[in-house]
């Protein structure tokens, strides 16, 4: 299908940046929005009623506050592609929240600190994308300080993600020595050092990493280490297959440095050619195509008292088929009642202009006063449901000590709306009354005990329990399971759908207990119900 005729569906690339904080997230998105100017930004809390800004006065803004920090949605275009790139929140605001927001995204770039390689944070992030296949491009960033050696970096990344790599960009030079970044695939370099009159150097054209051009350009010693480990690369590596790469056998290697503006504009124009459209998404009782005839579409992020006033909640949607049209009349499923979208906030536009329809990879936000739940599916079409949203084993359990013993009732009725929200997990212990709540990090927390101060008006803090891990018990063998559960009833819960959790002072004995039921499955995660 040529460029002309092809549904503009098919121009959507829906994507997110996971990263370990600090490794340059910040950095590449600022770079990215600028690069293109971002139109629209979505989630953000002080941007409401500033969303039909322009973009000078979106850059004026920009420069004020920064802006991934604040916004969930940031939708940007090129010629060749409109990009909604959703903002995975890093260090402090660490929750499922990050995890939900990679099931609504089409492909991720995965940042990595040229000096210290895969981290913690990033390993957790990479294992969701492979849960959902969601192809991954990997950003090695900051080559412009001291790094490690390339083909370390590249052995690590290979060996964790076991996939085959394959590299798109190459550093001239590292730290001290880095003279820009060279584009294997499209043969240009794009030298770092500014030309004499102050300005960024044009992109140089060339034949291969043997061009002459070259010499005069990079340090004769630097040019050799380029020259020989570029050959190297290209031998050892595989050549760039974009299929491979969209079937999350491959992953497309790019040296850059967010900071200098290197390899940033080859990293967009990955996402432009190669990255994929709205693909299907896993529904029951079948997958839903993109190009459906009917609307459709699951919440993967509820963002509540964005005006505290009105206690109402946003509820983002992400479109998986369809044309959306304000004013539609779409399905709740879960409830089985219909639902008219009058007022949908579109974080997708062009400028000045408010659009009223939006397609499959859109996200549109719903207000609502507490109806939508994470997980939910709306849809014009035959009933159906989207799966595969998952609830994370917490990896800190609390019980909620209440100021007022008279205030029970409000408690709970708050725990469940946060844990519709998805802020808290709320397990029900089989013995005894304690509600537990989880929560995947530490910040959760204190959102938990801050928004029951301000927006319920209860007083509780939170208090260690003897627990410190939960996993979910999943398996076909039915009389197995049920002999578990009685026989470990002490230290069994339910989780707010009713399923069956166990809690452990540690992973050690979730191992124990693993290792002497071999026919349960001890899952870190559940799909939402
Ligand atoms: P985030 O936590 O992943 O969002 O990381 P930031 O984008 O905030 O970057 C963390 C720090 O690394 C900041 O001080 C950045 O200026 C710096 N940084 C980011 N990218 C680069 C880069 O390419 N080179 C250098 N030298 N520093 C960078």
């Amino acid at each position: 299908m040529s460029a002309d005729t092809q549904p503009e569906w098919q121009r959507r690339r829906t994507f997110a940046i996971i990263a370990h904080p600090d490794a340059g997230k910040t950095t590449l998105t600022e770079r990215l929005l600028l690069e293109h100017g971002a139109i629209r930004m979505a989630g953000d809390v002080k941007a409401r009623g500033e969303r039909r800004r322009t973009r000078s006065d979106w850059m004026e803004m920009e420069q004020k506050r920064g802006i991934s920090v604040s916004s969930s949605v940031m939708t940007f275009e090129s010629d060749k592609a409109t990009f909604n790139l959703l903002d995975t929140p890093g260090h402090e605001d660490f929750s499922e929240d990050t995890y939900r927001t990679l099931t609504a995204v089409d492909s991720a770039i995965m940042v990595i600190d040229a000096a210290k390689g895969i981290e913690s944070q990033t390993l957790k992030l990479l294992e969701v994308c492979r849960l959902r296949d969601i192809p991954i491009i990997t950003f090695i960033n900051k080559i412009d300080r001291e790094a490690r050696d390339a083909f370390e970096l590249l052995d690590e990344i290979e060996a964790t993600l076991a996939l085959d790599l394959s590299p798109v960009t190459w550093p001239v030079g590292m730290g001290p020595d880095f003279q820009g970044c060279y584009d294997l695939v499209r043969n240009r370099f794009d030298p770092s050092a500014p030309s004499e009159d102050g300005t960024k150097r044009q992109l140089v054209q060339c034949t291969g990493p043997d061009d002459e051009k070259l010499d005069a350009m990079v340090k004769d010693y630097v040019l050799e280490k380029f020259r020989e480990d570029a050959a190297l690369a290209v031998e050892a590596y595989k050549p760039l297959d974009p299929e491979a790469y969209r079937q999350g056998h491959m992953s497309p290697v790019l040296f850059g440095s967010a900071l200098k503006k290197q390899g940033v504009a080859s990293l967009l124009n990955l996402v432009e050619t190669i990255a994929p459209a709205p693909r299907p998404q896993p529904a029951e009782p079948e997958t839903v195509r993109p190009e459906a005839d009917y609307v459709s579409g699951f919440v993967f992020k509820v963002q509540a008292n964005m005006d505290p006033n009105h206690r109402d909640r946003v509820a983002f949607l992400r479109l998986c088929s369809g044309n959306f049209k304000r004013g539609m009349k779409l399905k709740h499923m879960r409830t089985g009642k219909p639902m008219a979208i009058q007022n949908p906030i579109f974080f997708f536009a062009q400028e000045r202009e408010i659009t009223e329809e939006a397609m499959p990879g859109d996200i549109i936000g719903i207000p609502n006063h507490g109806t939508l739940r994470v997980g939910d599916t709306l849809t014009s079409g035959p009933d159906l449901k989207f799966t595969g949203i998952p609830s994370f084993a917490p990896e800190i359990l609390r019980r909620v000590r209440l100021d007022d013993p008279l205030k029970a009732k409000q408690l709970n009725k708050a725990l469940t709306d946060l844990a519709e929200e998805g802020v808290v997990q709320v397990f029900a212990p089989m013995l005894g009354a304690d509600q537990l709540i989880g929560v995947v990090g530490q910040l959760q927390l204190d959102v938990l005990t801050s928004r029951l101060g301000t927006e319920y008006k209860i007083a509780a803090g939170v208090e260690p329990s003897r627990y410190q891990a939960a996993r979910w018990l999943i398996s076909d063998d039915k009389a197995a399971l049920k002999k578990f559960i009685e026989k470990n009833r002490a230290n069994m819960a339910e989780d707010r759908d009713g399923a069956p959790v166990f809690l452990a002072p540690g992973t050690w004995e979730i191992q124990y207990a693993a290792k002497n039921a071999p026919e349960i499955r001890f899952s870190a995660s559940r799909e939402v119900a």
